[in-house]
């Protein structure tokens, strides 16, 4: 009876122990995938070659919307997404990797709320010049239209964006394929001439929920519109090319995130 009570101690010990160790592995496999996130962090957020990359895509930008005629009857348009595009959010990526947080919905609503966002070098002044030169910018974002609204118009207004109103400022309400929002924009007479994002989702539902296969052969397909119709600023943090890693990545935790990253790795062998 007593050997009995003990095993039985012993063993609910056991799935104790293991229970927290199962708990202290998977609080270090999160802090891993947060800590993978600093190199590209800090370059966003102390190289000029970053800020180089930003006004590159911007002077870009402006070349094309000068250059670029509207069709007859149309107004000239230009669609920029808001976030690692316009808007810098870096010191929430900072406090991810300082807290090895998750990237989380309600976590990035605080952030949002808090009303520290910054602006993307160069960004403001394209907004200006284009507004100036008869254009209109359309803000087209997926923050969320409930909750992040009034935030983000208060931030981009401190920040000098011009023309935040209710029609130029899109941010999501039902879905973030953003195909829905270009067309109420065409469909008010406007010609969009030239897209600027940070993901490939900011160009088109092409590559909305598709792989990195695929998101890869749009790129490969439309080669001859990057620097011009297309703008890209470099986002190395986050974006829909992680997802596009693997079909199940966000259907486990940190662990299969951590062993899928590895594994799409292409790496010398040594030899
Ligand atoms: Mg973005």
């Amino acid at each position: 009876m007593k050997t009995a009570k003990f095993t039985f101690i012993a063993l609910g010990l056991a799935a104790v122990l293991s229970g927290c160790s199962a708990q202290h592995s998977a609080k270090h496999e999160e802090a891993v995938v947060q800590n993978q996130a600093a190199l590209g962090i800090l370059w966003m957020q102390q190289s000029g070659e970053y800020q180089a990359l930003a006004y590159q895509a911007f002077n870009a930008a402006l070349s094309e919307f000068e250059r670029s005629k509207a069709a007859k009857g149309k107004k000239k348009a230009v669609v920029v997404d808001l976030d690692e595009t316009m808007m810098d959010n870096s010191p929430y990526a900072a406090w991810q990797v300082k807290n090895n947080m998750p990237f989380e919905a309600e976590t990035w609503t605080q952030w949002v709320n808090a009303r520290q966002t910054l602006a993307i070098p160069g960004a403001v002044e394209f907004a200006n010049r284009v507004n100036a030169k008869g254009g209109t910018v359309f803000y087209v974002s997926n923050r969320r239209d409930d909750v992040e609204r009034s935030a983000t118009i208060e931030d981009m207004q401190k920040l000098g964006f011009p023309k935040v109103n209710d029609k130029t400022l899109l941010l999501k309400k039902q879905t973030s394929n953003k195909a829905e929002r270009f067309k109420q924009i065409t469909a008010q007479g406007y010609d969009i001439v030239v897209y600027v994002g940070d993901n490939l989702n900011d160009f088109g539902e092409a590559t909305y929920r598709k792989s990195n296969r695929e998101r890869r052969d749009f790129v490969a397909a439309n080669r001859t519109r990057f620097g011009s119709k297309f703008i890209l600023l470099p986002n190395p943090n986050y974006g829909d090319w992680e997802g596009g890693l693997h079909k199940d990545y966000y259907k486990g935790g940190a662990k299969n995130k951590l062993e899928i990253r590895k594994a799409t790795l292409k790496a010398w062998d040594g030899k």
